[in-house]
């Protein structure tokens, strides 16, 4: 190979190594858009058990994922809205409506809201509240502003318009 050659090969070497940086996945991108997901949430291991696959359970056993009414398993990223299902578990074992969205090639829901169901079938907008200084929240914690303790809050609510079935 000439030398000129080498150079110019090493030349499109730095070029590709800055494009693969640039490529690199990245929080930035775009989100897809938002839908409704369906099902229960439930600890993984539990949700396979209904699924019949058999494994291991103790190395899952932090993980809580959506078990939708087509026998899906959605995996629910741990994140600011996420993370709640992790943490109190009155979020699980029930029918729940997420409004949120998975990015190509992430298995993981990314939730941005949460609606659950009642025994009754009420549908309720959940989040946390602090009655002292009337902030919502996300997941439980004391309050970011007087850290007293706050409460998980069902509100009786629709899903937002543009997510609603079309009228006939
Ligand atoms: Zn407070």
């Amino acid at each position: 190979m000439c030398v000129c050659l080498r150079r110019f090969l090493s030349s499109l070497g730095v070029v590709v190594a800055i494009c693969a940086i640039g490529a690199e996945p990245s929080d930035d991108r775009p989100a897809p858009p938002k839908q409704v997901f369906h099902g229960e949430v439930l600890k993984t291991p539990d949700a396979l058990k209904r699924l019949k696959v058999k494994v291991y359970p103790q190395e899952l056993r932090e993980q809580v994922a959506l078990l939708t009414p087509d026998n899906e398993i959605i995996p629910i990223l741990p994140d600011w809205r996420g993370r709640a299902f992790y943490q109190d578990e009155r979020l699980r074992d029930r029918k729940v409506e997420l409004i949120g969205y998975r990015r190509p090639g992430v298995p993981y829901l990314q939730v941005l809201m949460v609606y659950t169901f009642d025994k009754d079938g009420t549908r309720n907008y959940t989040d946390y509240w602090c009655d002292i200084c009337a902030i919502p929240m996300y997941e439980i914690k004391p309050c970011d502003c007087c850290q007293q303790e706050i409460r998980l809050r069902f509100q009786p609510q629709e899903l937002p318009a543009e997510f609603r079935p079309a009228q006939p």
